[in-house]
Parts: structure tokens; sequence; C-alpha cells
């Protein structure tokens, strides 16, 4: 059984062991993996200039921290169709014809090409898309050359995932806390099912603190491996997690489990929230979950009582119409449970006082406010934009210091819908200028048929990427990224966690790829403003970000961690970062954003009888991380084919059987995908596979090699019905649809040709 990481990180940094040795001619390196988002530390053992073998760290802490993604990442990245050169279009956007060029020239024509887009159209039409998990970080420096360049329209995937819980919590309380899961004493999963082989600490740590005798209570439709693994199962409609929380709230009120003398000094608003809650009486919250009330009723007690408990992040309330407020009510059950900074609870820890932090880089400040409130989104869904997020100025610097804060990149990003509206003509002003790093836009977000019009209708398209995937197939340049292997990393826990870690370059990026600090220092120098990024290199940029601590780059870079102790109920010194300085119930913002200032339940539209079944995606398969890794031959292997799964009930009426392919249709569009029958599935329930195109097929526009076939995105609707209200952001849990056997021939794809100089496999 593994353990829970400890949460004192003076803990790792004192822990005692000794490095495995290593055969002759090896030396390693102390990694911090980025194929997927949750940044285990590893080993990198390197042979001849190449990482040859990825395996865990000598430090029994992170031991069991590592998975299948991360073990083969020598082999992936040495694929032989890594972009290593970058590629300037040289047929129609979208032909899949791209020639050799030097950076030097293409950074010189996208300069040109960018100026000129800000002198037709204004500054904000330059929208920017990251998923900064893909590419690590990009140091805030995009932000920073795009807030003094004068555009507020950078969006990324965090708006669906993580980021925007960030922003939302903090309208309860000012900071996004994190768990401490070695002290807790239960733990609450909504929907999200941590494996051994995707989110792997957090499974550690789930396991670990199950194995201390922490009760674990699971809401999910599915009989997922955790639910199995559960003190306490709610298997709950899809969607209906707010309104599970609000059964929760009305036993922990109505039995008065809550915490009387946090509520009554640190709250506002409990009478208003007492009286909203009461519209939800268990029977109606029964109705709406379709769970059993005394269910419900022995969870909220479980959880009420058990001692400090964690609610971690899920990416289910992420993605949702009730959003907004499914993330609220997880912040309230935190608040007046009293579980908010307490041991065993969730910590609100700010900043670390000795590293710049790349909210510090972003300045933020210099963009002024009138471009602040031209940020797409920012009129009809404010929560996470600029418009949202500038009334916590004050009280941020009061309790962490500085004035901005953005929290895993959520906080002041633009809406991701409205941008791709603007890119298609179709929004309130053009944006006629596009980059994305290390993200794959066409199936990162919802609606493909809106994206793809999006970039099909752009002047300048850039990608930095590591492969040709089919949003880079749209680009005017392919610019070769480099991967973690190949470039030494401060990570700062995405700006939400005081203890900061630190990563080895292990070896030379292959080709002509570049870092993302490399590729906004070119495109700085292309736009004539060198002086904001003026740092040679990384690691002179690394040195000038930890000056503070009194250490070099080169010296921090070989420890485990650099952290601030912990310490808790720091509010009890300064406050919370709200308007109020106290916990706000009632939300003070979204009442002036003019917002329901409650959490509310909006029930689902009118169920369409020509879509009886209703759909979820945005689930990772345990050898994918989002929409890669499926060049990787032993990840294929795991999984050929997209999948979708139903019981054999749902499958049954629906005239479908296991193997056969078949189609999932909506208003919106459809897809390919074979059929697997779960029997843990719920009835009339269908999940579909996330992020799924295949790199072998064929490129460019009509192909996009599968993603028309099988990208998930081609479902997701983003119409004011499946839109969440505060931040527009998408419903993907819930979406009515339907499935039918396949007409036409299976998709077949023929492994492409490599188009690029074939590098030696890594093993
Ligand atoms: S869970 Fe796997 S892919 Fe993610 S950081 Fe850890 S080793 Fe890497």
């Amino acid at each position: 059984m593994p353990a829970a990481a400890p949460f004192n990180p003076e803990d790792i940094a004192n822990a005692k062991y000794t490095e495995r040795p290593v055969k002759e001619g090896v030396t390693t390196k102390k990694l911090i993996c980025a194929a997927c988002d949750i940044a285990c530390t590893v080993v990198g053992e390197v042979q001849k200039g190449r990482v040859t073998k990825v395996r865990s760290s000598d430090n029994p802490i992170f031991r069991d921290n590592i998975c299948m993604k991360g073990i083969i990442a020598p082999k992936g990245l040495a694929h032989p169709n890594r972009v290593l050169h970058p590629m300037k279009r040289v047929g129609e956007r979208g032909s899949g014809k791209f020639e050799r060029v030097s950076w030097e020239d293409a950074l010189s024509d996208i300069g040109t090409r960018l100026k000129k887009v800000i002198a037709d159209h204004g500054p904000e039409a330059w929208a920017v898309s990251t998923s900064q998990w893909n590419t690590s970080t990009d140091h805030g420096l995009g932000r920073r050359i795009m807030n003094h360049v004068g555009s507020p329209n950078w969006i990324s995937g965090v708006a669906l995932c993580a980021g925007n819980t960030a922003a939302i919590n903090r309208f309860t309380y000012g900071w996004f806390p994190f768990g401490d899961f070695a002290n807790t004493k239960c733990i609450v999963l909504m929907g999200h099912n941590p494996r051994r082989h995707s989110w792997t600490p957090l499974y550690n740590s789930i396991r670990g603190a199950q194995a201390k005798g922490a009760k674990l209570i699971v809401m999910d439709p599915r009989r997922s491996s955790s639910a199995e693994r559960a003190d306490i199962w709610l298997p709950l409609k899809v969607g209906s997690d707010a309104a599970m929380m609000f059964g929760w709230l009305k036993v922990i009120i109505d039995e008065e489990l809550y915490d009387k003398e946090f509520v009554k000094n640190w709250t506002i608003g409990f009478e208003d929230l007492k009286k909203r809650v009461d519209e939800f009486p268990l029977e109606r919250v029964a109705k709406l979950t379709g769970c059993d009330p005394e269910m419900i009723a022995e969870a909220a007690r479980v959880y009420a009582t058990s001692g400090p408990a964690v609610i971690p992040w899920t990416p289910i309330t992420d993605m949702q119409r009730n959003s907004t407020s499914g993330i609220r009510l997880q912040t309230i059950l935190r608040s007046i449970c009293g579980n908010v900074d307490v041991p065993g609870g969730e910590l609100l820890q700010g900043f670390n006082p000795d590293i710049i932090n790349e909210s510090e880089i972003e300045m933020h400040h210099v963009l002024s406010d009138e471009q602040k409130m031209k940020q797409l989104g920012s009129r009809d869904h404010p929560a996470f934009t600029y418009r949202g997020q500038l009334p916590f100025r004050e009280p941020t610097k009061r309790v962490y210091g500085q004035e901005y804060a953005n929290l895993v990149m959520g906080c002041h990003m633009a809406t991701p819908s409205e941008t791709f509206k603007a890119m298609a003509g179709e929004g309130d002003y053009p944006v006629k200028a596009f980059f994305f790093l290390g993200n794959n836009p066409l199936l990162s977000y919802a609606n493909m048929p809106l994206i793809e019009k999006a970039m099909m209708n752009q002047d300048l398209v850039v990608a930095h990427e590591q492969f040709m995937t089919p949003s880079a197939q749209l680009a005017d340049y392919v610019l070769p990224a480099d991967s973690w292997l190949e470039r030494p990393w401060l990570h700062d826990m995405f700006g939400w966690m005081s203890t900061v870690r630190f990563s080895e370059k292990a070896m030379d990026p292959p080709g002509e790829c570049r870092s993302t600090f490399e590729f906004w220092k070119g495109i700085a120098g292309s736009l004539d403003r060198p002086e904001l990024v003026p740092w040679d290199t990384l690691e002179d940029f690394y040195d000038y970000r930890v000056a503070r601590t009194g250490n070099t780059w080169d010296e921090l870079v070989k420890t485990e961690v650099h952290f601030k102790k912990p310490a808790f109920r720091t509010y009890e010194k300064t406050g919370f970062a709200t308007p109020s300085g106290k916990v706000e119930l009632k939300s003070s913002i979204l009442e002036d954003l003019g917002f329901d200032p409650l959490p509310y339940f909006r029930e689902d539209p009118p169920h369409d009888k020509d879509y009886p079944l209703k759909m979820f995606t945005g689930v990772r398969e345990d050898g994918f991380f989002q929409t890669g890794h499926r060049h990787i031959p032993e990840m294929r292997a795991r999984h050929p084919e997209p999948e979708i799964f139903l019981n054999e009930k749902t499958a049954k009426a629906a005239g479908v059987t296991e193997g056969e392919w078949v189609t999932v249709e909506n208003q919106l569009g459809q897809i390919k995908a074979k059929l697997a029958i779960k029997d843990a599935m719920p009835d009339d329930l269908v999940r579909v596979p996330h992020g799924w195109w295949k790199p072998e097929m064929q490129q460019g526009t009509g192909h996009l090699s599968g993603a028309l076939d099988y990208g998930d995105s081609q479902l997701c609707r983003d119409d004011a019905d499946y839109l969440d209200r505060e931040q527009g952001i998408p419903h993907i849990k819930g979406i009515p649809c339907r499935v039918v056997p396949l007409v036409a021939e299976a998709p077949a794809s023929k492994p492409a040709e490599a188009s690029q100089p074939v590098m030696e496999p890594a093993e």
C-alpha cells in the first residue's frame, strides 16, 4: 500500500535514502515528469547524451509515483515523426503541405505579420492558447508579452480543468486550497477516479490515507475502481453533483453538524445560504440525483463528523452547466464543516515569498483597464476573466502580498468559446492571429466545427509543438518544441502552493527544438520588444527567479524542494482574501457582477426523444494524456481504437453489440467509435473517449488525422443551455445523444510515412 505524501515538505527534504547504483557510463538526473499534469519526481538515466530510461525516484516518499506514460517517455519523444525543424505552410491552409525553414526566417515573418494584424485590428486581435501542462510552463512569459502589447485574449484548457476551479474558489475564501492527505480522516471524490496509471500520486495519497483509516466517499454514476474501494458510493445521475451537495448541506445544517464557531466568526451569508438550502429537501435531492435519501444523509454525516476532511479537486464540476455553483458548494462544505486551513483539511498556502512567481512575471498591471475589459467573454461570462477577478486585487495584496494571483493559470483568462467565435468572425471584434503552444485546440475545447472555422479564418496561425497534431496541420508555422527531458524546470506547483520543486536538464533537445522560454524570447524580439525577455538563457532567467533564496539556480536544482513551512489558520492574522475578509458563503463579487450570489441548480433542458441517451467525455485513458501519446506503439497496443462504453441493457436497446463500430450523434455532430460493454456503466449513459485522433491517418483538411472521425469535441455543445452562466464553459457531463450502428465502413488507419528525419529509438 503506498503512503500518502507528507504534507510538510520538510519531510521530503529530510528523507534519508541512498541512490540506486547505475551501470558504468550511466549518469542520473533528478527530473519532474511532465508527461501529464501531475508532476511526479522521477529519475532519468543518461547514456551517451541521451535519456535511456525514466524510473521512479530514489527518495522513498516519491517511490510509487510513476506511471507507464513517464516510463515510456524516452521512446515516445524519440519517435520518428517528432517535429525537429521549423515548418512553414506552402499550400492552402489545411493542405498539410509544409517546407523546412530556419527559426530566424520564421520569427521574422511571424513578427511582420503579427505587427500587421495588430496595426489593422488592434492588439486584442491576437489570441494565444496554451496547455501549460503539456509545455510544463511558459513561465508567464506569454502573458507578459501580451500584456505589454495590449492583448487580454489568452485561453487555456485550464478553463475547464482545474484553472476555473481555482478562480471560483477565490469567490468564497480568496485562494485555492490543497488537501493534507497524510492527516485527513475523510476524502470525497466527486466523479474523479485516480488510478495507478492516471493521476498516480493522487491515487497513492488516497490509498495511503485509507490505509491509515480515512473514510472514502465516492459520488459517481459509474461503479468506478474508486467506487469499489469506497466506504460509501453514491451512484448519482450524471451532472447532478451540485444537487447532491445541496442535499448534504441540508442534512449538515438541519442536524447542526457544522462548525458553529467558525461560521459565526468567519463567514458571511449563512442565513441566506440556509434559506437556499431549504429549497432542497432530501426527497427533491433524491429525485434530482437518483440516489437513496438515507444514503445521501449518511454520506453527509460521515463527511461532517469524521474529523478533518478533504474534497480534492475534481474535473467533473469543472465541466458542467452548474460548474460555478458546484465548485462553490464544495468551498461551502469545506468552510462550514471547519476544514479550511486546518491539519488534515485543506490549506490556503499563498505564494512562496522566496521565488518570483509567474503571476509577478506576467505583469498584469501593465495592461490597461480598457484592454482588460475587452477580454472576450467578460461581458456575459466574467467569472474567471479580468472583470470577475480584478475585485480580488486589494484583498489578495492584503493577505498574500501582491495584487494578481493567477492560480493554476485560471484567473484572468478569456472565455474559449467567445474567443473562437471572435476568430470565426462571429464575435464583438475580429481576432486574426492565433498562437498555440503544446495545445491541440481542435480537440481540447468544445465545438470543433467552430474552432476549425475560426482557425481557417485567421491571417496568422503559429503552433509550438512536438508533433503534427490535427490543429498544427492548420497552422502557417509549426515551430519545434522541446520536452521535459531536454530542459530544466522550476516547478512552482502552478502558482497555487508554496512548495517549489526542481527538474534538471537531462539531454539536449533534438534537431532545432526549442523551449517555451526561447519561443517567447524569439517572439518578443520579432515584435521589436527584446527588453520584455531580457535574460539570455533559461538558466539566467531561473537565477533571477530564485535570487531571493540566496542560492543560484545551479545550487537549487540539485535539491528536492524549496518550501515555506506550512502554517495553519493564517486567516486569524490576515483575514481571508475576499472583499469582506471573511468566507463569503454569499459572494459579494458574484452579486456585483449581476449573478446569483448563492449557489443554485439548473435542471436539464427538456428531454429530446431523438437523443434518448446521455454522454460524458473528458475522461483519460491510462496510456494517454489529453490528446497526446497516440503515436506511441506501446500505448496504442493498450488502446488501439477509440471505445465508447455502454452497459449491456443500453447497448441492446440501441441495437449494438460488443466490439461493433458505432456512431455517437447529437445536434452538433457525430463521431465513430468501437463499442465496449461495461457493466460498471449505469443505464442510458455513454462514456465517450476523449481527445482521439490517429497520427498515422491522412493529414490536412477533411481528415485531420482522424480527428474528424473520432474527436469528441464534435459532440461538445457550447450553446446557452450547455454553458455554465458565470464562466461560459461547456457542459460535457450529460449531453443528450444517441448511439447507432455505423452504416459506413469502419474507418481504416494506414500508417503514415515519417515526414521528418528518423531519430534512433532510445532503447
Ligand atoms: S502520473 Fe505518470 S505521466 Fe503523470 S507525471 Fe507521474 S509519471 Fe508522469
